[in-house]
């Protein structure tokens, strides 16, 4: 088997997804070959410096008592505390954890926001729980990730089959057990109990900001342009609706039973979001479409903000659009980024597109160290300030070094993580 030092830049086979672990080793390889960084911080930055394994016992509302497997990976922590989110998946893995976590290290440095990287869950799924299971098992997965987590170590947020309730009760077990209230453990929390305003829109509203931000560089303006998004969940519905209200023309939605389309624009208000009435968009649709047909419209700009691995080998060569904006988590495969790149398709990566949720994230621990609460207008307007900075830096070895979208923002993160690793050196 290839170490994972010599990995090639696509995968041999890619028939099947590619673990995360795998393309984020890879992502990184590929934007290093571009920076003068010493190797031996590449070969460091391969790697998680730890992953806790933990099993969580429960009581179920039967009686019977149920073992589930929980992790939390670090992957880096040279620029700050660990931050990134848990999820309650059946897939969760120690792998996919490593792999999402190195990714969170990148999304930050992109950002330049004093956190590292993690990422962390338990292989469950939670729709067979209860919701006082739920309870239970968040409350005991909190005491087993104690000593690895607070909020100068490690700061974990909602993901996958999480949400703001879950971490209210995360925080409630660290906080019993520390003996005092400590608000800064967690992040995307209510915000009756130190949550942010605006932190559940943020990642929707800055994959929008930066749309507007690359039709802008491309000369486009938005009056002038069509989107396609996949997905009406958090992300897709908040960047659907305010692509929509800044001018563009949203000509498909989308969730997991198939898409609206409408080439002379969709009023995005209308149709509810996940959140207001689950999977209701092709009820509302006179134009019925496959997600599949969606990914391939004919539009300026595409928006895959449900799914990883959604633009792969298969599709990649169909994709009509002339940029792609990455809501979701990792929805381009190598290979399909390959062929876009090749087929000059732009493609914005998610580490900088729907970096607006962790940047809020960081907005709510900063409130919460300081208890001081800010105003909605003034956490969207510091967003904005956040996605704007981190746009230039990224345009900027865009341009000075001709390449992707994507290694342009790569270059940014790993320059700011092998900088802070070589000032600070290695212990001891
Ligand atoms: P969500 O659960 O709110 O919504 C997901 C949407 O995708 C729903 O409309 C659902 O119907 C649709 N969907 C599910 N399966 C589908 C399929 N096979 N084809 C088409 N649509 C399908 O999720 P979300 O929070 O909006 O997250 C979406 C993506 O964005 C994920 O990749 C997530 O990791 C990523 N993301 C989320 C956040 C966040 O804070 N919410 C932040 C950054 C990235």
């Amino acid at each position: 088997m290839a170490s994972p030092s010599r990995l090639p830049e696509t995968p041999a086979d890619s028939s099947e997804p590619e673990p995360a672990v795998e393309t984020a080793r890879r992502q990184l390889q590929h934007a290093a070959g571009h920076l003068e960084i010493d190797p031996n911080i590449v070969e460091r930055l391969k790697h998680p410096t730890k992953v806790h394994e933990v099993r969580v016992p429960i009581e179920r509302d039967d009686g019977t008592v149920e073992m589930f497997t929980g992790y939390r990976a670090h992957h880096d922590s040279v620029r700050g505390p660990y931050k990134g989110g848990l999820r309650y998946h059946p897939d969760v893995s120690r792998d996919e954890c490593v792999g999402l976590g190195m990714w969170m290290t990148w999304k930050c440095a992109v950002m330049d926001l004093p956190f590292g990287g993690a990422k962390g869950g338990i292989a469950v799924d939670p729709k067979q729980l209860s919701s006082d299971e739920k309870e239970r098992l968040t409350r005991r997965f909190a005491e087993e990730l104690r000593n690895v987590i607070g909020p100068t170590i490690d700061i974990p947020a909602p993901d996958m089959g999480t949400d703001p309730q879950t971490m209210a009760w995360l925080m409630d077990a660290y906080s019993m057990q520390e003996g005092e209230t400590i608000a800064g453990v967690v992040t995307g929390k209510p915000p009756v109990i130190g949550g942010s305003e605006g932190r559940e829109e943020a990642p929707g509203r800055s994959v929008a900001i930066i749309t507007q931000l690359v039709c802008e560089h491309y000369d486009r303006p938005l009056e002038e342009t069509s989107v396609a998004v996949q997905g009406y969940g958090s992300v897709g519905s908040n960047a659907a609706r305010l692509l929509d209200e800044w001018g563009a023309t949203i000509v498909a939605i989308s969730d997991v039973n198939g898409a609206m389309y409408d080439p002379d624009g969709i009023d995005t208000k209308s149709v509810p979001s996940h959140d207001e009435e689950p999977e209701a968009v092709t009820d509302h649709a006179d134009d019925v479409i496959t997600n599949e047909e969606l990914l391939t419209l004919d539009v300026d700009v595409l928006i895959p903000a449900a799914l990883g691995n959604v633009i792969t080998e298969d599709n990649a060569d169909s994709v009509a659009a002339d940029i792609v904006v990455e809501g979701a988590n990792g929805p381009t495969t190598s290979t399909g980024d390959a062929i876009l790149a090749d087929r000059g398709v732009q493609v914005i990566p998610d580490i900088l597109a729907n970096a607006g949720g962790v940047t809020v994230s960081y907005f709510e621990w900063l409130q919460d160290i300081n208890r001081r609460a800010w105003s909605l207008q003034r956490v969207n307007d510091e967003l904005e300030a956040e996605m704007r900075s981190a746009w230039q830096a990224v345009r900027a070895e865009f341009e000075d070094r001709e390449v992707t979208w994507r290694d342009a923002a790569y270059i940014v993160a790993l320059s700011r993580v092998g900088e802070a690793h070589e000032v600070r050196g290695l212990w001891p």
